[in-house]
């Protein structure tokens, strides 16, 4: 089965590694860009994701690039405590959770691609302009020997173009929120979608805060300021590298083009945060030790009634794009790799049996295959991230921050006196249920790993 990844960022990795781990091995990624270089800032990998990588040999690897958070602690703009709770392994979950440094990671799963499928399995330079569906039963589909046929224009360090096409099986489109897959299918759709805040994302290394480990929240959903350690405690003389986002209503002047590389000078950030000197953490004095400062809107995308079009299929932040509200992008695209990865194996294993019984593959067979795969995946993880995308637009487990605001926007002597502990309990468990990272669902749900595949490609 031969199948082409557009997009190699943290999802279009993690599914190269899932596909190859499900047995599949004619797998070549695209990427846009010329050069993979370690862009963005901090991220946060959730329990079920650090389960599948786990289950693709990649725990140790991946824990020696992160720290696994010992709490997430909510706060108000005061500094006061509104909800803290275990994360992790510390939560009861079998697998932890992990902040990374995005770019250090997407080379991490870029390298582990190299090593695995082969070191031309990512080719550079090429974006994807457009995929073509053939009827499997088509005289050219059967000429060319596959149905879905890919468009990619390579351009070289001198700026010249060149168009070329892939056929393929599977055409996966992991492009990212600007997906040029989603924008074929649904050409009126326009850009992403904004909320009207700014997020500032840096790091920094500042003064240990708290036990070193811990994720902090505090504000409301008018403004907010999250960090947590990228580096373990222990460093140098109790200073910590620590990812912050600072999110605020968009002053004046800023717009909402979505680019990640778009840095920007702290003066005015800090300003906006210079009432924010909590006993434990000095935020306007983070965001003055910020190494570089990138703004980013607060976008997403509303959800899609299909992500399926042949044999070609969305996964990541091109089928769901959603605000950080939760951590949970990065995670949800792994899984979508993970799941479809799963399914194709199952209905390859399928198609070995029925193909070894009849004595020979039908013609059309491995089509019908993928498109009962694609479709199993699609009714697994279209719902899913579907929800949780409404979830982020009600401000997901951060919720809990807006509570306190509305009933209490000068602060209180104690949150118990303005949230009762049972409707906190609940915001937070209604996330982990609706994310699929509830302890007790996670650590028993079945491994997306197939079943050993006696059909594995060479
Ligand atoms: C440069 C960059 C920095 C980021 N920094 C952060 C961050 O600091 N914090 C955070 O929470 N999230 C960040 N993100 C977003 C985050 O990585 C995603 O939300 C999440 O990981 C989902 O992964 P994804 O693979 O769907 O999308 P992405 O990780 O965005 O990957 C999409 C990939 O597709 C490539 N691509 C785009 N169009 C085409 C095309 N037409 N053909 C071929 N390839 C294409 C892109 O170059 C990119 O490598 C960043 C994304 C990028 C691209």
């Amino acid at each position: 089965m031969k199948i082409v990844i557009a997009g190699a960022g943290i999802g279009g990795l993690a599914a190269a590694l899932s596909l190859h781990r499900a047995g599949f091995r004619d797998v070549t990624v695209y990427e846009r860009v010329r050069e993979l270089r370690p862009l963005g800032v901090g991220i946060n990998l959730l329990p079920h994701a650090v389960r599948e990588l786990t289950e693709l040999g990649l725990a140790d690897a991946v824990a020696s690039i992160g720290v696994p958070p010992s709490r997430l602690s909510y706060y108000n703009r005061f500094g006061q405590p509104i909800w803290s709770e275990p994360r992790g392994l510390d939560a009861g979950y079998r697998w932890p959770q992990l902040s990374v440094h995005r770019g250090e990671f997407q080379l991490l799963l870029a390298r582990e691609v190299e090593r695995r499928l082969g070191p031309d399995t990512i080719r550079l330079g090429c974006e994807l302009i457009g995929v073509e569906h053939l009827d499997p039963a088509s005289p050219e589909a059967r000429a060319a020997g596959h149905a879905e046929f890919a468009r990619f224009l390579r351009k070289d360090a001198d700026g010249r173009t060149e168009e070329f096409e892939v056929a393929a099986d599977v055409v996966i489109g992991a492009d990212g929120i600007h997906s040029a897959m989603r924008a074929q299918a649904y050409p009126e759709e326009g850009g992403p979608v904004w909320n009207g805040l700014i997020l500032w994302r840096g790091t920094a290394t500042v003064p240990t805060y708290l036990d070193g480990r811990t994720m902090i929240m505090a504000g409301d959903g008018e403004q907010k300021f999250v960090s947590y350690p990228l580096v373990a405690p222990g460093g140098a003389e109790g200073a910590t590298r620590l990812n912050f986002i600072a999110e605020r209503r968009a002053p004046e002047g800023v717009d909402e083009t979505a680019d990640w590389n778009h840095a920007v000078d702290p003066g005015p950030i800090e300003e906006l945060f210079a009432e924010w000197r909590f006993d434990w953490l000095d935020v306007p004095g983070v965001i003055a030790a910020a190494d570089e400062i990138l703004e980013y809107p607060m976008v997403d995308r509303d959800a899609l009634p299909q992500w399926t079009f042949g044999g070609s299929t969305l996964i990541g932040d091109a089928a769901h794009a959603m605000y950080p509200n939760g951590s949970n992008g990065a995670s949800q695209a792994i899984i979508d790799g993970r799941t479809l990865a799963f399914h194709l194996a199952n209905e390859a294993a399928e198609l070995g049996a029925a193909a070894a019984q009849a004595g020979a593959a039908s013609d059309t067979g491995i089509a019908t295959a993928v498109r009962a795969a694609l479709a199993a995946y699609e009714a697994d993880r279209r719902p899913a991230t579907a929800r949780l995308l409404e979830m982020t637009r009600q401000l997901g487990p951060e919720k809990v921050m807006q509570l306190a605001y509305d009933r209490a926007p000068q602060g209180f002597a104690d949150i118990h006196d303005v949230i009762p502990a049972e409707e906190l309990q609940e915001v937070a468990d209604g996330y982990k249920r609706t994310a699929g990272f509830h302890p007790a669902a996670l650590n028993e749900r079945a491994s997306l790993t197939p079943d050993s595949a006696p059909w594995m490609e060479d």
